[in-house]
């Protein structure tokens, strides 16, 4: 939970703080940073942009060691380790699970460094008796980067790697929730060999992002809730910035008749409560075929008995708290709002007792219908809405009953099937039985109100360049 307090009440915000509290722990305050000031974003801006051309006239192998030296000061032993406890202390990921985000940061750095180049070969798109042309792909300029907390350090690659390899220069405002872990990668940023004015982060709320993307960036890259998604487009329509969204998501699971169940079920379970339900395209709605509507709860019931609930830090732990106070009570009113309508608990459905902080259980809820705020709504937290079906159709239309458009899950051993449903589902990537769509290759993103862009991949760099068309008489 952040508290944002204001000491000096200006015109311009001048002495704000973030005092950041530990979810696992009753909300006991790890420490606090200073806001940055408006002058401060104007001052990251000015330097990104002073620095842009120089850094756009590296080679890539030159880019690619100013920030392999970064990744390599997270990879020694003090910092590695702070990294990890940060995120485990300040948003409640267990500390096995911030191991392996450790490791999926750097495969992610280096795999874009090694992919880099290629991304953006010059391609001959035309070409005749008398001329050629030419496609190239040049970087933006400067970027503003705004992040949400969920993934503190997989954020880094994912929201301001690309952009930074093909030379765009970034100011990184990452969420006021994670500001400790925050502060810790300004740190460890200006201790790399990224030149000054490349990639500088700033501290600080939804004011800090608002005056970052007032600022005059050729770019606002996002990640977040859809709401906040919606304002910053319409800040930056009026100076005609572009803007790539990757915002919420309600991803749909569909179980037909055929799914192999046990193989499954792991994944099901997996991709609802992990990361206690704090991913963006967690699967948020189980649609279930009436004939495996009994088998599909009994399993997931099975599964949950093995889990803990606990103090991050504990290495035996597989569930931490929420990551704020905040986002509990949104949880705990969604499932009130579906029990008072009539849903059943099959387990879970409060905070387990003994734990202080911002907990809540693993939760599954039957008869849900579509009048509930968590059929309708984004559910970030631990909690698994199911609703049956009877025919394909009634089930797609299930799916796609949704504002966003992120992911989807179909489970199912016909693979024709599979194609054709799909084919069908209103959704950026859709996920096969166990087979996901995770891959450093694999761009990333939504239709719908899921976002506008991809990360990752080869697309994944073209969102952060321009084309130029350089034609040649021959
Ligand atoms: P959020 O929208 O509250 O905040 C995201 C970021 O935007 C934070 O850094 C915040 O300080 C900043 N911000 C808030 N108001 C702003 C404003 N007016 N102008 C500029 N910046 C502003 O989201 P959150 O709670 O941090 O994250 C959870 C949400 O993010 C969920 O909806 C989740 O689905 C989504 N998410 C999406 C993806 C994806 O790839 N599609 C990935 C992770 C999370």
């Amino acid at each position: 939970m952040v508290l944002r307090i204001l000491l000096c009440q200006h015109d311009i915000i001048t002495n704000m703080k973030i005092v950041s509290t530990n979810p696992s722990r009753n909300y006991e305050i790890l420490g606090e940073v200073d806001s940055a000031t408006e002058q401060d974003v104007a001052e990251a801006v000015k330097n990104a942009r002073e620095a842009q051309p120089q850094w756009a006239a590296l080679s890539q192998e030159e880019r690619n060691v100013a920030i392999r030296s970064f990744v390599d000061i997270c990879k020694q032993d003090d910092n590695y380790k702070r990294i990890s406890e940060m995120m485990s202390q300040e948003m409640g990921k267990p500390i096995r699970e911030a191991r392996h985000q450790m490791k999926d940061t750097f495969d992610y750095f280096d795999d874009y460094m090694n992919m880099a180049k290629d991304a953006l070969k010059p391609q001959v798109v035309f070409e005749n008796d008398t001329e050629r042309h030419t496609q190239t792909r040049e970087p933006l300029g400067v970027i503003a980067c705004i992040a949400p907390w969920n993934f503190p350090f997989l954020n880094l690659p994912w929201q301001c790697g690309q952009a930074l390899l093909v030379g765009n220069t970034v100011v990184y405002k990452p969420s006021e929730e994670i500001a400790l872990f925050a502060q810790l990668m300004q740190e460890l940023i200006e201790q790399s060999s990224i030149p000054k004015g490349v990639f500088t982060v700033l501290l600080g709320d939804g004011a800090v992002g608002e005056m970052l993307v007032g600022q005059d960036v050729d770019a606002v890259s996002f990640t977040g809730s859809t709401k906040t998604g919606q304002r910053i487009i319409e800040i930056a329509a009026k100076k005609s910035t572009r803007v790539l969204t990757e915002m919420g998501g309600s991803s749909p699971g569909i179980v037909f008749e055929d799914a192999d169940i046990p193989k499954v079920v792991d994944i099901i379970y997996l991709m609802r409560y992990d990361n206690t339900g704090q991913y963006c395209d967690g699967l948020k709605r189980l649609i279930v075929h009436e004939s495996k509507f009994n088998e599909v709860v009994a399993a997931l019931k099975k599964v949950n008995e093995t889990k803990r609930v606990g103090d991050p830090l504990d290495e035996t732990v597989d569930f931490g708290p929420l990551v704020a106070k905040r986002q509990l009570d949104v949880l705990v009113d969604q499932v009130k709002d579906a029990t008072d309508k009539g849903a059943s608990v099959e387990f879970g459905g409060k905070s387990p007792e003994g734990l202080e902080g911002a907990y809540y259980e693993p939760t599954l809820l039957t008869n849900v219908t579509k009048d509930m705020r968590v059929w309708s709504e984004e559910v970030f937290g631990p909690v698994l809405p199911i609703m049956t079906f009877t025919t394909e159709q009634e089930a797609i239309e299930l799916a796609n009953d949704t504002i966003y458009g992120l992911t989807a899950y179909v489970f199912t051993e016909n693979h024709e099937r599979y194609q054709e449903v799909a084919g069908r589902l209103q959704a950026g990537s859709i996920a096969h039985n166990n087979a996901l769509y995770f891959s450093t290759k694999t761009p990333f993103g939504g239709y719908k109100g899921s976002g506008n862009s991809r990360t990752g991949g080869v697309a994944g760099f073209e969102e952060v360049t321009q084309i130029k068309i350089i034609s040649e008489e021959k």
